[in-house]
């Protein structure tokens, strides 16, 4: 029987994974070796937010022991990089053929279809089965499908939230018109679950917390790391959040870090948690009786629309996504991104977020954070590096398309059909941030003016031919009828000002 080395990814941590079922129809139990690698280079490849770090890797180390006491011969090993902890396996296995599933990302992927030469042996590498869409890029010239377009498909596809006859429950695709309501002053609000540390985590985070360009607190962590406990998670929003979840998905709050978000993200990127498993609970609910057909829908297109969305886009773009740079973006990432603060109370509570929590509920992302940078020209490669180093949940795949696609519109409108842009008017209205704030989010010049409303009168002024052509932002171009001259050259005089001052690192 030939001996045979599974190596399974940190970010494949699959209950059932293909790689094993794979192997174990090839081979004995005793001639499979699993390789799992904590790869340093991976791992401080950015300064990460330690929670991204310690979920990671106790996840990793978990789903090790879980392994192991499946009868499965497992080495956890550190590396110095991928391609050296999986270079020492062979050189001490000498396996006849290696077998993999494909990486989600695209470096990943291009690194695999090398390991036959870097190692010496067959490699196979089976399709990725963490989602639901095929990531097989659509032909060359193809018809780009919209997102809602896909969603449908998705629905259909799947059999969710659907009529016998093939429509959708209750007449309509797509309730997100119903779903945009800011909360009410004192709304009750579950409390963020945490999960106790067992001996794993705690090393860990012991770990973790000496890594010298993290950033945040490794002691606070309170995240699901196993299977059981990321079940529990999706339980328990099922249960507690999933009812306010449509209504508010697009609310904000100063002193929320979630809301009636899931928080089920970082569980799903990591294989933990399966996409249908996520989608048909929140039917289920629905069905019933237990949550509003809108909630459900709402969480379901996150799930299958959304997500599944940006995974096929990243693959029908990369490498080339990351180039993209539509509106000739180049300022740099103000350093108050990393640390210290802006005075605009918004993007201050927001980003402080990150830094204590690793998460952000979407809104916050694409509304306060990339509208910001969008407004203000910042350098996508600047904007998703930060991201990546933030967010508990951020991958390649999706930081990509989400940050330069939908939340900058570098990629000119491949993904998202208009660039998502507001001025501070939309945060008040969906938020309480502006009641603490020093600016005024109705004035766009002075120095009461909210830098968003500055900056969106000014990017309407300055890219307003474009703007028009495209029929979602007609409207909002429209306004500029109600702006006379002194008023268009007071917003572009001060914009220019603000702007000098925020590359300077002035100030404002
Ligand atoms: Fe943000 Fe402007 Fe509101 Fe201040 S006034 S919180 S900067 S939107």
């Amino acid at each position: 029987m030939p001996t045979l080395l599974v190596a399974i990814l940190a970010d494949q941590l699959l209950r059932e994974h293909p790689a094993l079922t794979y192997a174990a129809a090839q081979a004995d139990h005793s001639d499979i070796h699993v390789v799992l690698i904590e790869s340093q280079a991976r791992l401080q490849l950015r300064p990460y937010q330690r929670h991204k770090l310690v979920l990671v890797l106790s996840a990793l180390r978990h789903y090790a022991a879980a392994l192991r006491a499946m009868g499965w011969q497992v080495s956890l090993r550190t590396a110095d990089s991928w391609r050296a902890g999986l270079s020492d396996a062979c050189a001490q296995i000498n396996p006849d053929s290696i077998v993999t599933m494909a990486g989600a990302e695209y470096n990943a992927r291009r690194a695999q279809e090398r390991w036959a030469t870097w190692f010496g042996r067959p490699v196979v590498v089976l399709p990725n089965r963490q989602f639901l869409a095929a990531d097989v890029p659509a032909a060359p010239g193809a018809k780009r499908q919209t997102m809602e377009a896909f969603y449908r498909g998705m629905r259909t596809r799947y059999q969710l939230l659907l009529e016998p006859d093939g429509s959708p429950v209750g007449g309509s695709w797509n309730y997100d018109a119903e779903n945009r309501k800011p909360l009410p002053k004192n709304t009750p609000i579950p409390p963020v679950y945490r999960y106790p540390s067992d001996a794993i985590t705690q090393q860990v985070i012991t770990e973790i917390a000496a890594y010298p360009d993290a950033r945040g607190d490794a002691t606070t962590f309170g995240l699901a790391v196993t299977h059981a406990q990321a079940d529990d998670a999706l339980e328990r929003f099922i249960r507690e959040r999933l009812p306010d979840f449509g209504r508010y998905e697009d609310a904000m709050a100063a002193d929320e870090d979630v809301l009636f978000h899931s928080v089920l993200s970082p569980y799903l990127n990591l294989g933990l948690l399966d996409p249908l498993t996520c989608a048909r609970a929140a039917e289920a609910a629905f069905r019933a009786g237990l949550a509003p057909l809108t909630a459900a829908e709402g969480f379901i297109r996150q799930i299958v629309g959304w997500r599944e969305y940006m995974y096929r886009r990243y693959w029908e773009l990369m490498p080339g996504l990351r180039g993209m740079n539509a509106w000739n973006a180049t300022r740099p990432l103000p350093a108050w991104f990393w640390q210290g603060q802006s005075g605009m109370h918004c993007l201050d509570t927001v980003i402080a977020r990150v830094w204590r929590t690793g998460y952000s509920h979407h809104i916050e992302r694409l509304m306060i954070l990339t509208n910001f940078c969008t407004l203000a020209g910042i350098d996508p490669v600047a904007v998703n590096e930060w991201f990546l180093a933030g967010y508990i949940d951020a991958y390649d795949w999706v930081m990509w398309p989400n940050v330069s696609g939908m939340g900058l519109n570098a990629d000119g409108g491949l993904i998202a059909t208009k660039p998502y842009i507001s001025s501070g008017a939309y945060i008040k209205r969906m938020s309480n941030y502006c009641a603490g704030c020093r600016y005024d989010p109705a004035v766009r010049t002075g120095p009461d003016a909210c830098p968003y409303t500055l900056l969106y009168w000014n990017f309407l002024l300055t890219h307003q031919p474009r703007l028009q052509a495209n029929p979602r932002m007609g409207p909002a171009v429209l306004g500029l009828r109600h702006v006379d001259d002194d008023q268009r050259s007071a917003i572009q005089t001060q914009a220019v000002i603000w702007l000098e001052r925020l590359s300077e690192g002035t100030e404002q």
